[in-house]
């Protein structure tokens, strides 16, 4: 499993909190919840009543043993990323 977007809500201001890299450790506006590890850990700090999980995670199942392999893990990688946009446009 990657992890795509390592994020949460609180649920006492509502704000976002997302983590984007190792290391990046971003509160709430209230500082009620943090989150921290980019795509490489889902760390959280706060009480877990206050949060709303909002990551996304993946599981690319496959392959690569060829070149052609590779086109089709950076299209579906491309597409990934779409999702992603689409799933952010609808949290704002
Ligand atoms: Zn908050």
């Amino acid at each position: 499993m990657i992890i795509v977007r390592n994020s949460a809500k609180c649920k006492k201001c509502r704000q976002e909190a997302v983590s984007k890299h190792v290391h990046d450790f971003k509160s709430c506006l209230c500082g009620a919840i943090s989150v921290d590890g980019g795509r490489e850990y889902l760390r959280r700090a706060g009480n877990f009543e206050d949060f709303e999980d909002t990551s996304l995670h993946a599981v690319i199942i496959g392959t690569i043993r060829h070149d052609e392999d590779y086109k089709k893990a950076l299209e579906g990688m491309k597409a990934l990323d779409e999702v992603i946009k689409e799933y952010e446009a609808k949290l704002v």
